[in-house]
């Protein structure tokens, strides 16, 4: 790597809103997040205040197309 160009990289911690926090390497020492791998949905399998009555749901119900018997 050439020098002089490149910003610093050192451990950063991340918090999120849920209470969860991880380091990780960044050039700040402070990230907070709105949503991480322990309240994202996608990895909890569980639905949120954000996705919930969505179009996707409303789709769904009115085809009968339930997550859960799907699943
Ligand atoms: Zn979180």
């Amino acid at each position: 790597m050439k020098k002089g160009i490149h910003p610093e990289v050192k451990d950063c911690t991340v918090t999120c809103v849920c209470g969860e926090t991880f380091t990780t390497k960044s050039v700040k020492d402070e990230i907070n997040v709105e949503v991480c791998s322990k309240c994202h949905p996608f990895y909890t399998g569980e639905q949120n205040r954000a996705s919930r009555a969505g179009r996707v749901d409303k789709f769904n119900k009115k085809y009968g197309f339930d997550k859960k018997e799907a699943a």
